[in-house]
């Protein structure tokens, strides 16, 4: 019998800051191995306890405008006045090996991705239950000082404005759900027809009594 493979999944999570996105893809990326983070770089500075090369690559501004200026990213942003952006190295390599993506970006980057890889997204805006546990989670990060907070909350709204453009929307008021929701979607999400190679071969296969 010919073999089925497929091609990955660029699995893409947005939601204003504080709505639970990276716990989110902590938990799934920890019990999925066919999963893998997209580790941005950004011009923003360390938070404490986050690691170089595991949660961003942390740059400065001139490396990070010769990356664009090279074209090795697959979108960029400027974001709450710091600059995000995505390698596009290993990403075409992996979706061809059947392996998934996941990006943790903003509706800006998602959009650009939108333009240029439609066909390999799927993407899932996350809503927090309220304002009031928005703003909530932003301040038990307690990581970011008030005025951060205070700039993240106006930035919520205007990202909240963005849902329309995703393909799923799931609302982050319990934990476990969401997290089996997102899982849910994935799973779905691989088995695509479109990403499905080599189905034509192996009904083929079928019709011959295979
Ligand atoms: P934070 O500074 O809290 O880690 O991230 C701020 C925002 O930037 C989040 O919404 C996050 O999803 C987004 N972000 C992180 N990396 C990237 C990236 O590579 N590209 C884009 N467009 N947004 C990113």
């Amino acid at each position: 019998m010919t073999d089925v493979k497929r091609r990955g999944v660029m699995l893409v999570l947005s939601s204003p800051s504080g709505a639970g996105k990276t716990t989110i893809s902590r938990r799934l990326l920890g019990a999925d191995q066919d999963l893998k983070l997209s580790v941005s770089v950004t011009t923003r500075a360390p938070r404490s306890g986050e690691v170089d090369g595991v949660d961003y690559h942390f740059i400065d501004r001139t490396r990070f405008d010769r990356l664009v200026a090279d074209g090795a990213m697959l979108e960029h942003a400027e974001v709450f006045g710091h600059c995000y952006g995505t390698p596009a190295t290993g990403v075409e390599d992996r979706l061809a090996a059947g392996k998934d993506v996941l990006f943790d970006i903003d509706w800006q980057g998602t959009q650009q991705l939108m333009r240029t890889a439609r066909a390999d997204l799927a993407t899932i805006f996350i809503l927090p239950p309220s304002v009031r546990e928005l703003e909530r989670r932003l301040h038990i990060r307690a990581q970011d000082s008030d005025a951060v907070v205070r700039h993240r909350m106006e930035g919520a709204g205007r990202e909240l404005d963005h849902w329309q453009e995703y393909d799923y929307i799931v609302i982050n008021d319990d934990l476990d759900r969401a997290i089996n929701e997102v899982r849910s979607i994935l799973t779905a999400e691989r088995l695509r027809r479109e990403r499905q190679v080599g189905v034509a071969a192996y009904v083929g296969d079928l019709r011959r009594g295979g």
